[in-house]
């Protein structure tokens, strides 16, 4: 199974495959692809290591809410 079907966050099957990565790792050629989440806009990897297929997630950023709202609000009189 190459492709992630569904996306690990929500379930969604709309994933779009971004630019993959290549990098030398112990002399190993690793394959990172980038998922994007069409549902929830969550990016997510998917490592293939030569010879081994590795599953690993690594959220990219977006986890925590920056909360401006107070800061936002102009109100004049
Ligand atoms: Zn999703």
């Amino acid at each position: 199974m190459m492709k992630p079907e569904i996306c690990p966050y929500c379930g969604e099957r709309r994933l779009e495959e971004l630019q993959p990565t290549e990098i030398m790792v112990d002399d190993m050629l690793w394959t990172i692809y980038h998922y994007e989440c069409q549902f929830c806009t969550e990016v997510f990897d998917k490592i293939i290591t030569e010879g081994e297929l590795q599953y690993d997630i690594m959220a990219d950023g977006e986890d925590y809410d920056i909360n401006e709202d107070d800061g936002e609000k102009k109100f004049r009189n």
